[in-house]
């Protein structure tokens, strides 16, 4: 085996932002394993091992070609020595002993399967975990507890929420979507987000972003689109956030993923015959409902907003806290999904494109296919 790193290995950048990272990823058997691993330090609250293995996942993903020896990945940023610990024994058995030990883990196995339900967190799986509680139809069948309306349609639509939604799928979500906001507003911007506009295949949602051309128009946007969902009959659980964005309180200092932007979490009712490849054709006999269940997010920003707003939802999650620390601690910048302040001159900087965003910090242009970091 030729263990020469190859040279478009080296300068690898520490931040994902200056990384393309297309959806071929030629280090699965690693970054799963990474992935799993960052998963349990979250179980368990360690913040620091968490983001070291996503980090370390996120620059794998990154190579041109697959690592064969510990000596090809010399040089690269974020790979500490309980990462390479872990390559070396895939590398050497073909498999990692550390990850096999977690996955057996009873309560890596139960918050696993809880925090698989649409609406339960964490802190909640744990409490259920607790409580002694190890499958889902203990959950449901145990008197004392009080599932919220969102728990509530994590069950109901369970199996359909954790099946995996198609890109076919997700173009007839964006049909669907895009018939009800022109209906009700001809001028309305919309724009797919997420890993689909990522170029992903699969995901376990679609997310979209919409706004008006004229700044204040937005404000009762989602609120009709809401309404004309229902009216089709196609709206089957809606949690919808009013906007509490303060353009006094910018810049903010919050550095989470989270916005202040109008949203609704949804699940939609998708018809299979509305899906492209699935019109006329004889389904599985055991599958022959004809619909499934989609989760479905909106975003509403104002129009001055928008470009944040879509560089944030476009993600992918690493791609867009990776831009965060870049702007903060080589740029003295802080982004968020609202605004980019510039702390030297003591200014928020304007953007219309997300190309204005990542010239403001003096980055080449990174396009969406390229950020599933
Ligand atoms: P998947 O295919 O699994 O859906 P995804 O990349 O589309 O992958 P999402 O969880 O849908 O993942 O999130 C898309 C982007 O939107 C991410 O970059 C995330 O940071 C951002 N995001 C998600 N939820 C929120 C939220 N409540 N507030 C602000 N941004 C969010
Ligand atoms: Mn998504
Ligand atoms: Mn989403």
């Amino acid at each position: 085996v030729n263990c020469s790193p190859p040279t478009a290995v080296a300068n690898v950048s520490q931040y994902a932002c200056q990384r393309r990272t297309t959806t071929e990823n030629h280090n699965k058997i690693f970054t799963d394993v990474m992935e799993e691993l960052a998963e349990s330090s979250e179980f368990n609250e360690s913040k620091g091992p968490c983001l070291a293995f996503r980090q370390a996942a996120s620059v794998l993903k990154s190579l041109p070609s697959a690592v064969h020896c510990l000596k090809a990945i010399q040089g690269l940023p974020c790979l500490g020595e309980h990462t390479k610990a872990v390559m070396e024994e895939i590398l050497t058995f073909g498999r990692s002993f550390k990850v096999e030990e977690i996955r057996c883990d009873e309560r890596y196995q139960a918050l696993k399967l809880f925090t698989s339900v649409f609406g339960v967190g964490p802190k909640t799986a744990e409490k259920w975990y607790r409580r002694g509680l190890r499958s889902l139809q203990e959950i449901l069948t145990e008197p004392n507890i009080q599932l919220n309306r969102m728990q509530r349609a994590g069950f109901l639509y369970y199996s359909d929420i954790s099946k995996a939604v198609s890109k076919a799928e997700a173009k007839a979500v964006g049909c669907i979507i895009e018939e009800t906001v022109h209906w009700i507003a001809p001028d309305a911007i919309l724009a797919l987000t997420g890993g689909f506009r990522r170029g992903k295949e699969y995901g376990h949602d679609v997310d979209f972003l919409l706004t008006m051309p004229e700044m204040g128009k937005e404000e009762g946007l989602l609120l009709h689109v809401i309404d004309r969902l229902k009216d089709q009959g196609i709206l089957l659980y809606c949690d919808y956030q009013g906007s509490t964005f303060d353009v006094s309180k910018l810049p903010s200092c919050r550095f989470e993923d989270m916005d202040c932007f109008q949203k609704c979490f949804l699940i939609l009712r998708l018809e299979q015959g509305q899906v492209e490849g699935e019109r006329g054709l004889q389904r599985d006999p055991g599958d022959s409902r004809g619909w499934r269940a989609v989760r479905v997010d909106l975003v509403a920003p104002p129009v001055d907003r928008y470009a944040f707003a879509l560089l944030g939802w476009t993600g992918s999650r690493q791609f867009g806290r990776d831009l965060r620390t870049f702007a903060q601690k080589e740029r003295q910048m802080l982004l968020d999904n609202h605004a980019l302040y510039d702390k030297t001159k003591k200014l928020c900087l304007l953007a219309t494109t997300e190309e204005d965003i990542f010239a403001h910090l003096g980055l080449e242009y990174v396009e969406p296919w390229q950020r599933n970091a």
